[in-house]
């Protein structure tokens, strides 16, 4: 991206003009979530002003309008994951709300005593407990797949792993502290060479890197809107029509009923048999439109510009004295995660933060993978493709001072 292009997108991201402390905002936390372009916001406010009423079933002309939205929000994010079928798109509040879905519907229909679901070291809370608490309901066990010192996953170790009592795999796509991308299609094969179905927890891929859940073939793919430039409060299940067709629902209520009678209630077809009660219409549409501008730039354009910013960010902090980087995977994102020394990473955060630096400290809800590391945490910078290499000059500049300070 030349510095034309790049000027011109980070136009379109108000909030990156603001001052903190009086300090240009340098936002390196999105990871944790993305800063919203203009077209988003203005839908989100042309939703409320113009296309609201409930959905589904109106005769008048405003709520046909507003379902015609939504559902169009659910083709551009099926055409988004190159799903196979409209209805494998499930409207979620995000990632983890996706997950405890699919941990409650899959165990409830597959899911008994003895039986064993198997993770990696480095999932996010949101892919470890949900299925803890299956476990404590049915009597079942997590196995957990380790990694090596550069945060790769022990491929070995995963398929010694698998057994008969494996019921589901669920991983992540891109790891929210390492920047590791998993290979998660071998994960995949792997666990289908056993007939065993695979969650991949897209969170930190899909604002990165182009997802085909057909060619991946995943059994379930799930992410949140607002790490992908998107509204909070949405987020997508995909699903499989077999899988999806075989679990139970989630939640009763509305819009997921076919009849209700007080003997028995018949549940809808898919996709709305997992949407139960009035579905957040205004951020579906918003989160189309943040697809539609990420897909404008191009998820390739992205990728190369944010892996530019990560190998240079790499480079200027290895110049830094007792510099650790955790995570050098092969393969990674835009995500690193650094400790100096015997510096506490909550003082660097905090002095970072009184330069106008956002970065995030601590476990990033990772913390059976930060306690296997044997560390108290890390300094995590995240960047997304409206950051500049400016930005990290002026970030490592600030992170020399604070080092000194702190040593
Ligand atoms: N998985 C990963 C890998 C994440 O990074 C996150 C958010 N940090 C989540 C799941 C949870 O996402 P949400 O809070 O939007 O549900």
């Amino acid at each position: 991206m030349n510095k034309e292009q790049l000027q011109h997108i980070r136009a379109d991201f108000p909030i990156l003009t603001e001052k903190i402390y009086n300090k240009d905002l340098i936002y390196f936390d999105n990871a944790a979530t993305t800063q919203k372009p203009r077209c988003v916001v203005e839908r989100i406010e042309n939703g409320y002003y113009h296309l609201n009423a409930n959905i589904h079933r109106g005769v008048h002309y405003l709520s046909q309008k507003a379902t015609e939205a939504h559902e169009a929000a659910r083709t551009s994010v099926a055409e988004f994951l190159h799903a196979a079928k409209r209805e494998e798109i499930i409207f979620t509040r995000g990632t983890t709300e996706a997950i405890n879905l699919v941990a409650t519907s899959f165990g409830e229909a597959f899911c008994k005593t003895g039986d064993e679901i198997i993770l990696s070291v480095m999932e996010h809370h949101s892919n470890i407990v949900p299925w803890q608490m299956l476990c404590e309901r049915k009597g079942m066990k997590l196995r957990v797949i380790p990694m090596n010192e550069r945060g790769e996953l022990d491929m070995e170790a995963y398929k010694s792993l698998l057994n008969e009592h494996t019921k589901i795999v669920s991983v992540a796509h891109v790891s929210n502290v390492l920047g590791t991308i998993n290979p998660v299609k071998e994960i995949i094969q792997i666990a289908h060479s056993h007939t065993i179905p695979v969650l991949v927890d897209g969170a930190q891929a899909v604002p990165h890197i182009p997802v085909n859940v057909v060619e991946l073939d995943a059994d379930f793919y799930v992410f949140s809107g607002h790490k992908i430039y998107g509204p909070t409060g949405i987020g997508v299940l995909y699903g499989k029509s077999n899988w999806l067709n075989a679990i139970p629902p989630y939640q009763g209520g509305g819009e997921m009923i076919a009849n209700v009678t007080f003997e028995k209630t018949t549940y809808n077809e898919l996709p709305f048999k997992f949407e139960a009660g009035t579905p957040d219409y205004i951020s579906s549409t918003a989160l189309a439109e943040a697809l539609r501008y990420v897909q404008e730039i191009g998820l390739d354009k992205i990728a190369e510009h944010e892996h530019e910013l990560l190998t240079y960010c790499t480079e200027k902090l290895m110049e830094i004295k007792d510099m650790r980087i955790i995570g050098t995977a092969k393969e990674k994102s835009s995500v690193i995660s650094f400790l100096v020394g015997n510096i506490h990473p909550y003082d660097m955060g905090i002095l970072l933060d009184k330069l106008g630096i956002a970065v995030r400290t601590g476990h990033h809800c990772a913390q059976p993978l930060i306690d296997s590391l044997g560390i108290p945490g890390t300094v995590r910078a995240s960047f997304a493709f409206y950051n500049t290499k400016e930005e990290i000059d002026v970030f490592i500049d600030a992170l020399k001072r604070v080092v000194k300070m702190l040593s």
